[in-house]
């Protein structure tokens, strides 16, 4: 635990794709000791196991019989049958599937209760798309991180890249501005920036320029 921070703080960073929500939080809960939760991982868990079902079912019976498991002990790893499926989650078509998905109340409220488990006693940061608004509104600190859409389109691009999956720029652009498009305007836990929220434009900046940002917000609470 970081011994300028006493309290063990809830803190969620909210956003769209490519804005830089996952390295930043991973860094930010090292620096802290804190537990980090990829909410977005939790996601692309369901979408998986969704996606690879051996039964036809509607969501709710195959939530209802769903062997899903999460670890937050270094990262979120996901386990399906308890088979780690963590890396298996990173494809574009389970990237779609989370997509639409997670536009499903029931999906949403098997996932927003397992996140308030564990994030509830503090000691946590939280990163996805309604971490700040639905999941815990009354968080300690609250971030929001955006960047300039062709910025985030290039860091997407370049993380696939570096993972060897092969898609062009334009197709990951192309994708990117759907995702966005049906995460700020679904019904149900948009994307939006929740109340109170420090607003944090990372287009150009590094990322230990936006961990300083960060740090130096959760100082003053801690
Ligand atoms: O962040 P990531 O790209 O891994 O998230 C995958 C998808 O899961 C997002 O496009 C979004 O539709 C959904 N998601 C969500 N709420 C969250 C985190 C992710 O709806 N808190």
């Amino acid at each position: 635990m970081n011994k300028d921070i006493e309290k063990k703080l809830i803190i969620t960073i909210d956003g769209p794709s490519g804005a830089g929500k996952s390295t930043i939080a991973r860094m930010l809960s090292k620096a802290l000791g804190y537990v980090y939760i990829d909410t977005g991982a939790m996601y692309r868990g369901i979408a998986y196991a969704f996606m690879n079902r051996r039964q036809e079912a509607e969501i709710d019976e195959f939530l209802e019989h769903l062997s899903i498991r999460f670890n937050f002990t270094d990262g979120t790893r996901v386990f399906l049958e308890d088979r780690d499926i963590s890396d298996e989650i990173r494809t574009p078509e389970v990237t779609s599937l989370a997509s639409s998905l997670s536009q499903k109340s029931p999906v949403r409220q098997y996932l927003t209760k397992i996140q308030r488990e564990i994030g509830r006693d503090g000691g946590v940061v939280l990163e996805g798309r309604d971490t700040g608004s639905i999941v815990f509104p009354d968080a300690d600190i609250k971030f929001y991180l955006d960047a300039d859409p062709e910025e985030r389109a290039r860091r997407r691009h370049l993380e696939f890249k570096s993972k060897g999956i092969d898609t062009g720029l334009t197709e990951v652009k192309k994708d990117m501005s759907q995702r966005d498009r049906n995460d700020s305007e679904r019904s149900i836990a948009p994307l939006i920036i929740p109340e109170g929220a420090v607003y944090i434009d990372t287009t150009g900046i590094d990322i230990q320029g936006v961990i300083g940002v960060l740090l130096k917000h959760v100082r003053e609470k801690g």
